[in-house]
């Protein structure tokens, strides 16, 4: 059987070998704890100091400023809670309607617990306009949280314009730059944000390993309490996952492999809308990932597509990982002004430096005889046109 077609890399990525190798020794015989004295303590920690000094190197911060945390979630969650805990008289956020569960879940626990909430609206092409954020600030915002890269469609926030109104305002700016980072060439330090969060997991290091970038300006208030971490998060290190993201980071700064990896991804689009009647790609072309296209095929079932396309061998993905086995359509989508049809009638695909030609040409293959058999199981009567959006 032929090896399978992986195009969801947004969901997760597969560990590099580099990555793997340079665990190993972490894993087998180097188990010291990084906070020892002796010398196999102070060996992991000097693998911890040389992992932040890679991180650091590819998303432009001082080493310092980086925390390591268990997932992208995690630093998320510190970031936002960091500035509610430090200012506790700002009770409200601003954050956008497209943002990732990590930080919808925790906004709508705040809500409950009487923060406000702006979720900024996102247009037809799920773009952010800098202007409203700017008006939404007022004296009890405690901070702005946005993505950078979405998740879904892969478009990108103007978060250069939005940091310099966070700083114009003096409110503290978070990125969820999980989907951005090691994609896009980007520099914490000056962007102007106060916080940055990455994951693992994204670009080819295991899950459960990810950092939270926090600016050396500002006060911070740890989510885990010990003394791990200079105190700003508990919890002994998990050096092997640290080391691999480390590599994986090195890796990732390699800028080389994302002109190739928009090359295949133009390509499989452009077949699919070529050969496949009525596709359509979601979202704004021209400010977006390299790797990621949403792409919709009115009269399918993205469930059902999904199970075929999974015989063929062929990995993919209806809207997030996180809402993909739930019956809701994508949020994301819909907050583009998208009908549930559209939504549920939409494949994400997302490509990373270990595609490769042959998996797009596989791909180009399968997909439009996917389609063309859903459509053929169609039930006469169902609409053959999917809506077209609602919003501007
Ligand atoms: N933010 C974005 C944009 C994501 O895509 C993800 C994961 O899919 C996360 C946050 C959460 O990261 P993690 O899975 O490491 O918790």
């Amino acid at each position: 059987m032929a090896a399978a077609i992986y195009l969801d890399n947004n969901a997760t990525t597969p560990v590099a070998p580099e990555v793997f190798e340079a665990m190993v020794p972490w894993l087998r015989d180097e188990y010291g704890n990084p906070s020892s004295a002796y010398a196999l303590g102070r060996r992991a920690a000097a693998a911890l100091a040389e992992a932040r000094e890679r991180v650091a190197a590819l998303v432009g911060c001082h080493p310092e400023s980086l925390l390591f945390t268990s997932c992208g979630t995690e630093s998320i969650n510190t970031a936002i809670l960091s500035c509610l805990a430090l200012d506790p008289d700002r009770r409200h956020i601003i954050t956008s309607a497209v943002e990732h569960s990590a930080t919808i879940k925790l906004c709508e626990f705040l809500a409950q617990r009487g923060y406000e909430i702006t979720w900024l609206p996102v247009d037809s092409r799920g773009r952010l306009d800098p202007g409203a954020c700017a008006a939404a600030i007022h004296e009890e915002t405690a901070l702005v949280s946005l993505l950078w890269a979405n998740n879904e469609t892969g478009v990108l926030f103007p978060i250069e314009e939005i940091a310099a109104i966070t700083a114009a305002k003096k409110i503290p700016l978070h990125v969820d730059a999980v989907q951005a980072v090691g994609k896009l060439p980007l520099n914490f330090d000056s962007l102007g944000a106060q916080f940055l969060s990455l994951s693992g997991h994204k670009l080819h290091a295991p899950k459960g390993v990810a950092a939270l970038a926090v600016s050396r300006k500002i006060r911070f208030s740890p989510l885990l309490r010990g003394s791990q971490e200079e105190g700003r998060r508990g919890g002994t290190q998990n050096v092997a996952s640290i080391v691999g993201m480390g590599v994986a980071a090195t890796l990732a700064a390699e800028t080389s492999h994302h002109e190739r990896i928009r090359d295949l991804r133009d390509r499989l689009e452009q077949c699919a809308l070529r050969d496949i009647p009525g596709a359509e790609v979601n979202g704004d072309t021209e400010h977006r990932l390299p790797n990621t296209t949403s792409l919709a095929f009115d009269g399918i079932e993205s469930e059902g597509a999904l199970v075929l396309l999974d015989r063929s061998g062929l990995y993919c993905s209806a809207g997030s990982a996180c809402t993909t086995g739930s019956i809701h359509p994508s949020h994301v989508l819909r907050a583009m002004g998208y009908s549930n049809e559209r939504a549920r009638a939409s494949l994400r695909f997302s490509l990373s430096r270990l595609t490769t030609e042959a998996d797009i040409n596989r791909a180009c293959q399968i997909l439009p005889e996917a389609v063309a058999r859903l459509r053929a199981l169609r039930p006469t009567g169902s609409p053959v046109v999917a809506a077209a959006p609602a919003a501007p």
